[in-house]
């Protein structure tokens, strides 16, 4: 039987696959520190359409994490949103009130942060849980309604409704990842943002969970944000894939594109970093190091780890480039080099 929690998203407009859910704008973000100021994001700009699946990956201090709590307005200082704008169905959320973007959180736009399943609180019911997580965001239901969608939502994460009543200690991890992605559809949200939700878990409990993700996005219609570093991962779940390095997006294509011709170099090092049977699966790494974003390289920053660095990386930055639907930012796709190839 379907469940309402369900049922009511997909009789709703915005459910409807293809049309635009997210858009991001020139998102700037900044860490203020006694050593000076980092830019953490440097003007992102990406657009998904209801249902779509977007691989968010990059190495450690790439701005994977600093991407989705700026989405969901949650930096804090020494961190601050410097500008850009986050259009979720409509409505730019950094224009909203405190107030607003409060219900807006879980019912616009819903976050699975990392290490999620570690954050529930151990001696509270995981139905207390969940209901404080929908009282919390202000919602107008009853507590009968309330527990209702609980129930339901637990039933669409593949959990024996018993769970309602259990403890986290209890559950196993799978099943406490399970819990979090029923709290984050809760209250039907247009995105979910996941931070490596799977990256606690043995592989054969991975695949499982990123099965369950999956099956409640396309039930709801939502898009996705996958946040991570498992290009394998990403390989077999998403549509498209966001390169980010620095704080900036190099390359934004299909998964297929990417995996079959990638554009920037560092897409391409990305990629040929991953165990293969060339290399006999060992895993090769990418030379030199991720820049400091407070001692960032002028021009291009991967200028010092690229192997078809020109001299003019070394002081000019890129633009980013449309190329027949994909956006890459590297001076080998400029129209000048092309017009002198
Ligand atoms: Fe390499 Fe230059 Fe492209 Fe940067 S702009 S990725 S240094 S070729």
């Amino acid at each position: 039987m379907e469940n309402s929690l369900m049922a009511d998203r997909k009789s709703s407009p915005a459910g409807q696959a293809g049309g635009q859910v997210l858009e991001v704008n020139d998102l700037h973000v900044s860490y203020y520190t006694d050593a000076g100021r980092a830019d953490a994001l440097d003007g992102v700009s990406l657009s998904l359409n209801a249902g779509e699946k977007l691989g968010l990956v990059g190495e450690s201090g790439s701005g994977k994490s600093t991407m989705a709590l700026a989405m969901m307005r949650m930096i804090k200082p020494p961190g601050r949103i410097e500008g850009g704008q986050v259009i979720v169905d409509g409505t730019d959320l950094m224009a909203l009130s405190d107030e607003e973007m409060l219900k807006a959180r879980l019912s616009k736009i819903a976050y699975i942060p990392q290490g999620a399943m570690n954050s529930l609180n151990p001696v509270l019911r995981i139905g207390a849980q969940m209901m404080d997580a929908v009282i919390a965001h202000k919602t107008p239901l009853s507590k009968n309604d309330i527990e209702k969608r609980c129930r339901e939502s637990l039933e669409s994460v593949d959990l024996d409704g018993g769970v309602f009543q259990m403890y986290p200690h209890e559950l196993s991890g799978g099943m406490k990842q399970r819990v979090c992605i029923a709290i984050g559809i809760l209250l039907q949200p247009k995105v979910i943002v996941a931070d490596e939700p799977t990256s606690a878990l043995d592989v054969v409990t991975q695949r499982q969970v990123m099965e369950t993700l999956d099956k409640v996005r396309e039930q709801l219609g939502a898009a996705i944000i996958l946040i991570g570093h498992d290009m394998g991962l990403m390989a077999q779940f998403v549509d498209k894939v966001a390169v980010l390095y620095a704080g900036q997006v190099m390359e934004l294509s299909t998964v297929k594109e990417m995996f079959t011709d990638a554009l920037h170099p560092y897409s391409e090092a990305l990629i040929n970093s991953l165990p293969n049977l060339e290399n006999k699966g060992v895993f090769q790494g990418i030379p030199g190091l991720a820049p400091a974003l407070l001692r960032l390289p002028p021009g291009c920053s991967f200028h010092p780890r690229c192997p078809k660095v020109m001299d003019h990386c070394r002081s000019e930055r890129p633009e980013t480039i449309l190329q027949n639907g994909r956006t890459v930012s590297c001076h080998l796709f400029s129209q000048e080099e092309n017009q002198a190839a």
